[in-house]
């Protein structure tokens, strides 16, 4: 069973591994991230195009703003 210093290595390790495709890929795109910063997830490119500059799949980006509701942010999806 993991324990939690595991899980948060392995979060870790997958958000350095992101950012390492969304920089080697913003060289290419200048825009949109082509993976999700929060899941690693491939973005799709009908996302990239409606939400110029996005960092986070459409799933990701509505739990982030389901966090932001409860801290009395307005939802931008
Ligand atoms: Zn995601």
């Amino acid at each position: 069973m993991a324990d939690l210093a595991d899980i948060a290595q392995a979060h870790i390790e997958t958000v350095a591994a992101v950012a390492v495709k969304n920089v080697s890929a913003k060289v290419y795109t200048g825009k949109s991230s082509l993976y999700c910063c929060e899941c690693g997830e491939p973005i799709p490119e009908a996302r990239r195009e409606a939400a110029p500059y996005c960092s986070l799949c459409l799933d990701c980006q509505q739990l982030e703003e389901l966090k932001n509701v409860g801290r009395g942010r307005k939802m931008n999806v």
